[in-house]
């Protein structure tokens, strides 16, 4: 995928996001790094449902501009994304509400945030990282991944989600399957559920 196509795959990548609510105003950040180790991310202060391709930031691993709008304030916490990962290509953040709503909750720790009752949350989530709150575009962040490198999902406590994916699709889709996620986990919480005994999840986790 060269340059420009990547440009107009983030577009559009983007804009479904808003399109069906999973970002609202200017909430939220997605980058993806090119072949050249050079990446693009959404610009700061755009809306998912706005971006034109000449606006999407290009810029290098130390974050100095090489193309388009300024980026998002978060590139110091995408980066910490990519050094602490080698193979991820993409990272999502979103303030989508259920996540979101999740990571506001007392208590939280690394690990599965709440007892897994479909297959697909341990399939495509499986454990979570809890970086602790921070204000926005805090450079502490960078540091708070780096400390959990064996998650590539993360909550951040009091903001979001953050999702680290091998593409730019498979980082899309895994934030949108937290979301739904934690929306059923939300909505489950006064069911009867029956969650998935541990020689279920064993059994979803050997199959990965
Ligand atoms: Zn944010």
């Amino acid at each position: 995928m060269n340059e420009f196509e990547a440009k107009i795959s983030l577009v559009t990548f983007a804009k479904s996001l808003f399109d069906r609510g999973y970002a609202v105003g200017s909430a939220g950040n997605i980058s993806m790094m090119l072949e050249d180790g050079t990446f693009l991310a959404t610009p700061s202060g755009s809306s998912f449902g706005t971006l034109n391709e000449v606006d999407i930031s290009h810029f290098d691993e130390e974050g100095t501009l090489l193309g388009g709008k300024p980026p998002t304030k978060e590139v110091p916490l995408h980066l910490a994304c990519y050094q602490t990962h080698p193979s991820v290509r993409s990272v999502v953040h979103l303030h989508a509400t259920y996540s979101t709503l999740l990571a506001s909750c007392e208590g939280l720790l690394d690990g599965l945030p709440f007892d897994p009752f479909t297959p697909y949350y341990v399939m495509q989530i499986g454990e979570v990282g809890v970086l602790p709150y921070r204000k926005p575009g805090s450079v502490l962040l960078a540091r708070d991944i780096e400390q959990r490198p064996q998650f590539t999902t993360y909550l951040m406590a009091n903001h979001g989600m953050l999702v680290c994916g091998t593409s730019l699709s498979k980082a899309v889709f895994a934030a949108e399957e937290f979301e739904q996620s934690a929306k059923l986990w939300y909505l489950g919480q006064s069911l009867a559920i029956r969650y998935l005994r541990e020689d279920e999840i064993e059994e979803l986790k050997a199959g990965k």
